[in-house]
Protein backbone atom coordinates (compact mmCIF):
# COMPACT_ATOMS: atom_id res chain seq x y z
CA UNK A 1 0.00 0.00 0.00
CA UNK A 2 1.40 3.43 -0.71
CA UNK A 3 1.78 6.13 1.72
CA UNK A 4 -0.74 8.56 -0.44
CA UNK A 5 -3.39 5.35 0.72
CA UNK A 6 -2.26 4.67 3.60
CA UNK A 7 -2.75 7.97 4.41
CA UNK A 8 -6.23 8.11 3.31
CA UNK A 9 -7.31 4.79 5.37
CA UNK A 10 -5.80 6.84 8.11
CA UNK A 11 -7.98 9.83 7.95
CA UNK A 12 -11.12 7.08 7.62
CA UNK A 13 -9.97 4.95 10.39
CA UNK A 14 -9.62 8.13 12.76
CA UNK A 15 -12.82 9.46 12.26
CA UNK A 16 -14.11 5.92 13.31
CA UNK A 17 -12.40 6.47 16.40
CA UNK A 18 -13.89 9.53 17.07
CA UNK A 19 -16.69 7.56 18.28
CA UNK A 20 -19.91 9.88 17.65
CA UNK A 21 -19.36 12.04 14.69
CA UNK A 22 -21.01 15.33 13.77
CA UNK A 23 -22.64 15.88 10.65
CA UNK A 24 -19.21 17.27 9.34
CA UNK A 25 -17.00 14.80 10.22
CA UNK A 26 -19.65 12.03 8.65
CA UNK A 27 -19.38 14.13 5.16
CA UNK A 28 -15.23 13.83 4.97
CA UNK A 29 -15.42 10.13 6.26
CA UNK A 30 -17.96 9.78 2.77
CA UNK A 31 -15.79 11.80 0.68
CA UNK A 32 -12.82 9.77 1.97
CA UNK A 33 -14.39 6.33 1.26
CA UNK A 34 -15.87 7.07 -2.08
CA UNK A 35 -12.48 8.96 -3.25
CA UNK A 36 -10.28 6.44 -1.87
CA UNK A 37 -12.60 3.42 -3.49
CA UNK A 38 -11.90 5.71 -7.10
CA UNK A 39 -8.19 6.40 -6.45
CA UNK A 40 -7.69 2.45 -6.16
CA UNK A 41 -10.27 1.08 -8.66
CA UNK A 42 -10.08 3.85 -11.29
CA UNK A 43 -6.74 5.91 -11.37
CA UNK A 44 -6.67 6.65 -15.21
CA UNK A 45 -10.11 8.47 -15.25
CA UNK A 46 -10.11 10.22 -18.92
CA UNK A 47 -12.36 12.30 -20.87
CA UNK A 48 -14.30 9.95 -23.17
CA UNK A 49 -13.37 12.54 -25.99
CA UNK A 50 -11.18 12.06 -28.69
CA UNK A 51 -8.82 15.43 -28.94
CA UNK A 52 -5.35 16.06 -29.45
CA UNK A 53 -4.96 20.10 -27.75
CA UNK A 54 -7.22 22.09 -26.52
CA UNK A 55 -8.65 23.41 -29.68
CA UNK A 56 -9.95 20.17 -30.28
CA UNK A 57 -11.21 19.65 -27.05
CA UNK A 58 -13.37 23.13 -27.18
CA UNK A 59 -15.06 22.23 -29.94
CA UNK A 60 -15.56 18.88 -28.87
CA UNK A 61 -16.83 19.81 -25.38
CA UNK A 62 -19.12 22.05 -27.44
CA UNK A 63 -20.73 19.57 -29.63
CA UNK A 64 -21.33 17.24 -26.99
CA UNK A 65 -24.07 19.22 -25.33
CA UNK A 66 -26.66 17.49 -25.37
CA UNK A 67 -25.07 14.69 -27.79
CA UNK A 68 -23.00 11.65 -26.63
CA UNK A 69 -19.25 11.02 -26.46
CA UNK A 70 -19.39 8.22 -29.39
CA UNK A 71 -21.19 10.19 -31.50
CA UNK A 72 -19.23 13.38 -31.29
CA UNK A 73 -16.32 11.16 -31.73
CA UNK A 74 -17.48 9.54 -34.69
CA UNK A 75 -18.07 13.33 -36.33
CA UNK A 76 -14.81 14.88 -34.88
CA UNK A 77 -11.95 13.18 -37.49
CA UNK A 78 -13.39 14.43 -40.39
CA UNK A 79 -14.24 18.18 -38.90
CA UNK A 80 -10.35 18.62 -37.67
CA UNK A 81 -9.67 17.50 -40.83
CA UNK A 82 -11.43 20.20 -42.54
CA UNK A 83 -10.56 22.70 -39.86
CA UNK A 84 -7.61 21.60 -38.14
CA UNK A 85 -7.35 25.00 -36.10
CA UNK A 86 -9.14 28.26 -35.41
CA UNK A 87 -8.09 30.09 -38.07
CA UNK A 88 -9.68 27.96 -40.78
CA UNK A 89 -12.74 27.13 -38.37
CA UNK A 90 -13.14 31.29 -38.15
CA UNK A 91 -13.16 31.75 -42.20
CA UNK A 92 -16.38 28.61 -42.74
CA UNK A 93 -19.46 30.34 -42.39
CA UNK A 94 -22.02 29.23 -39.90
CA UNK A 95 -23.91 27.05 -42.72
CA UNK A 96 -20.91 24.69 -43.55
CA UNK A 97 -19.73 24.14 -40.40
CA UNK A 98 -23.55 22.99 -39.83
CA UNK A 99 -23.20 20.68 -42.46
CA UNK A 100 -19.90 19.47 -40.92
CA UNK A 101 -21.92 18.13 -37.66
CA UNK A 102 -25.24 17.60 -39.04
CA UNK A 103 -25.39 14.15 -37.58
CA UNK A 104 -24.57 16.11 -33.92
CA UNK A 105 -27.88 17.19 -31.97
CA UNK A 106 -28.89 21.11 -32.81
CA UNK A 107 -26.62 21.70 -35.70
CA UNK A 108 -27.49 24.82 -36.37
CA UNK A 109 -27.45 26.53 -32.65
CA UNK A 110 -23.76 24.34 -32.16
CA UNK A 111 -22.53 25.49 -36.30
CA UNK A 112 -23.27 29.28 -34.57
CA UNK A 113 -21.52 29.07 -31.62
CA UNK A 114 -18.34 27.29 -33.47
CA UNK A 115 -18.14 30.13 -35.99
CA UNK A 116 -18.37 32.89 -33.02
CA UNK A 117 -16.33 30.96 -30.77
CA UNK A 118 -13.20 30.18 -33.86
CA UNK A 119 -13.63 34.11 -34.81
CA UNK A 120 -13.05 35.43 -31.06
CA UNK A 121 -10.34 32.94 -30.66
CA UNK A 122 -8.37 34.34 -33.38
CA UNK A 123 -9.62 38.19 -32.94
CA UNK A 124 -8.89 38.38 -29.25
CA UNK A 125 -6.96 35.48 -28.13
CA UNK A 126 -3.96 35.13 -30.89
CA UNK A 127 -5.96 31.74 -32.36
CA UNK A 128 -5.06 29.63 -28.84
CA UNK A 129 -8.06 28.68 -26.60
CA UNK A 130 -7.47 30.83 -23.32
CA UNK A 131 -6.37 29.02 -19.79
CA UNK A 132 -8.64 31.18 -17.64
CA UNK A 133 -12.42 30.70 -16.58
CA UNK A 134 -12.90 34.69 -17.23
CA UNK A 135 -11.57 34.61 -20.78
CA UNK A 136 -12.80 30.96 -21.38
CA UNK A 137 -16.89 31.86 -20.71
CA UNK A 138 -16.40 35.17 -22.88
CA UNK A 139 -16.14 32.25 -25.70
CA UNK A 140 -19.70 31.58 -27.46
CA UNK A 141 -21.16 28.42 -26.71
CA UNK A 142 -18.70 28.22 -23.23
CA UNK A 143 -20.66 28.43 -20.16
CA UNK A 144 -19.28 27.68 -17.05
CA UNK A 145 -19.46 24.15 -17.02
CA UNK A 146 -17.68 23.82 -20.46
CA UNK A 147 -15.03 25.98 -19.16
CA UNK A 148 -14.79 24.14 -16.09
CA UNK A 149 -13.65 21.09 -18.46
CA UNK A 150 -11.12 23.08 -20.77
CA UNK A 151 -9.59 24.05 -17.27
CA UNK A 152 -9.25 21.00 -16.16
CA UNK A 153 -8.86 18.42 -19.11
CA UNK A 154 -6.97 20.83 -21.10
CA UNK A 155 -5.05 22.70 -18.66
CA UNK A 156 -4.89 20.42 -15.63
CA UNK A 157 -6.47 23.11 -13.01
CA UNK A 158 -8.46 22.30 -10.38
CA UNK A 159 -12.35 22.83 -11.67
CA UNK A 160 -14.75 20.43 -11.39
CA UNK A 161 -17.87 20.82 -14.04
CA UNK A 162 -20.91 19.76 -12.61
CA UNK A 163 -23.01 17.84 -15.54
CA UNK A 164 -25.93 16.02 -15.05
CA UNK A 165 -23.91 12.75 -13.97
CA UNK A 166 -22.01 14.66 -11.71
CA UNK A 167 -25.10 16.31 -10.32
CA UNK A 168 -26.79 13.24 -9.72
CA UNK A 169 -24.66 11.41 -8.50
CA UNK A 170 -22.83 13.85 -5.77
CA UNK A 171 -27.04 14.27 -4.82
CA UNK A 172 -27.58 10.31 -4.25
CA UNK A 173 -24.51 9.61 -2.75
CA UNK A 174 -25.15 12.70 -0.38
CA UNK A 175 -21.31 14.01 -1.49
CA UNK A 176 -23.17 17.17 -1.89
CA UNK A 177 -26.76 18.10 0.36
CA UNK A 178 -29.77 20.15 -0.90
CA UNK A 179 -28.30 21.34 -4.11
CA UNK A 180 -30.45 23.11 -5.88
CA UNK A 181 -27.85 24.29 -8.70
CA UNK A 182 -24.83 23.43 -10.57
CA UNK A 183 -22.13 25.84 -8.63
CA UNK A 184 -23.70 24.80 -5.79
CA UNK A 185 -22.70 21.35 -6.40
CA UNK A 186 -19.56 22.21 -8.09
CA UNK A 187 -18.78 24.34 -4.47
CA UNK A 188 -19.31 21.82 -2.53
CA UNK A 189 -17.33 18.94 -4.47
CA UNK A 190 -14.41 21.82 -4.49
CA UNK A 191 -14.59 22.34 -0.71
CA UNK A 192 -13.65 18.41 -0.04
CA UNK A 193 -11.62 17.27 -2.65
CA UNK A 194 -8.04 17.83 -2.71
CA UNK A 195 -6.96 20.10 -5.46
CA UNK A 196 -4.88 17.20 -7.18
CA UNK A 197 -8.06 15.23 -7.44
CA UNK A 198 -10.14 17.60 -8.96
CA UNK A 199 -9.61 16.54 -12.59
CA UNK A 200 -9.27 13.07 -11.75
CA UNK A 201 -12.89 13.12 -9.52
CA UNK A 202 -14.70 14.82 -12.77
CA UNK A 203 -14.04 11.60 -14.32
CA UNK A 204 -14.96 9.32 -11.81
CA UNK A 205 -18.12 11.02 -11.08
CA UNK A 206 -19.19 11.72 -14.82
CA UNK A 207 -18.39 7.57 -15.76
CA UNK A 208 -20.05 6.38 -12.66
CA UNK A 209 -23.57 8.24 -13.22
CA UNK A 210 -22.91 7.25 -17.40
CA UNK A 211 -22.18 3.42 -16.16
CA UNK A 212 -23.51 2.93 -12.76
CA UNK A 213 -25.48 5.31 -11.45
CA UNK A 214 -27.52 5.64 -14.24
CA UNK A 215 -30.51 8.41 -13.93
CA UNK A 216 -33.30 5.49 -14.43
CA UNK A 217 -32.03 2.61 -12.96
CA UNK A 218 -29.12 2.72 -10.80
CA UNK A 219 -27.09 -0.16 -10.79
CA UNK A 220 -26.76 -0.27 -6.88
CA UNK A 221 -26.04 -4.23 -6.83
CA UNK A 222 -22.90 -3.64 -9.10
CA UNK A 223 -21.99 -0.30 -7.46
CA UNK A 224 -18.60 -0.34 -5.79
CA UNK A 225 -19.13 2.65 -3.48
CA UNK A 226 -22.55 1.40 -2.40
CA UNK A 227 -21.57 0.93 1.43
CA UNK A 228 -20.53 4.79 1.26
CA UNK A 229 -23.95 6.11 -0.92
CA UNK A 230 -26.90 7.99 1.14
CA UNK A 231 -29.70 6.70 -1.11
CA UNK A 232 -28.67 2.95 -0.80
CA UNK A 233 -28.44 3.42 3.31
CA UNK A 234 -31.32 4.98 3.36
CA UNK A 235 -33.18 2.14 0.76
CA UNK A 236 -31.46 -0.30 2.92
CA UNK A 237 -33.34 1.10 6.18
CA UNK A 238 -36.85 1.23 4.33
CA UNK A 239 -35.94 -2.72 2.73
CA UNK A 240 -35.61 -3.44 6.69
CA UNK A 241 -38.41 -2.04 8.13
CA UNK A 242 -40.58 -2.93 5.33
CA UNK A 243 -39.56 -6.54 6.32
CA UNK A 244 -39.98 -5.56 10.12
CA UNK A 245 -43.80 -4.96 8.92
CA UNK A 246 -44.17 -7.95 6.80
CA UNK A 247 -42.87 -10.37 9.67
CA UNK A 248 -44.72 -8.54 12.89
CA UNK A 249 -48.09 -8.68 9.98
CA UNK A 250 -46.94 -12.28 9.38
CA UNK A 251 -46.93 -13.29 13.12
CA UNK A 252 -50.10 -11.46 14.06
CA UNK A 253 -51.85 -13.82 11.33
CA UNK A 254 -50.56 -16.56 12.91
CA UNK A 255 -51.25 -16.12 16.15
CA UNK A 256 -55.34 -15.16 15.25
CA UNK A 257 -54.96 -18.52 13.39
CA UNK A 258 -54.70 -20.37 16.55
CA UNK A 259 -57.26 -18.62 18.64
S1 LIG B 1 -25.38 2.73 -4.54
FE1 LIG B 1 -26.81 3.13 -6.21
S2 LIG B 1 -27.48 5.25 -5.92
FE2 LIG B 1 -25.58 4.96 -4.72
S3 LIG B 1 -23.94 5.60 -6.08
FE3 LIG B 1 -24.16 3.41 -6.31
S4 LIG B 1 -25.55 3.16 -8.06
FE4 LIG B 1 -25.74 5.28 -7.34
Amino acid sequence: MTDAKAEGFKNVTDAKAGGFKNVTDAKAERFENVLNYFRQNVPDAASELRYADPYQLTVAVILSAQCTDKRVNAVTPDFFALYPDAETLARASAPEIGEAIRSISYPNNKAKHLSGMARMLVGEFDGRVPDSREALQQLPGVGRKTANVILSVAFGKPAMAVDTHVFRVAARTGLSENSKTPEDTERQLVEHIPEGDIPRAHHWLILHGRYVCTARKPKCGECGISEYCLHYQELSKTKQSKAKQNKTITNMNAKHSRL
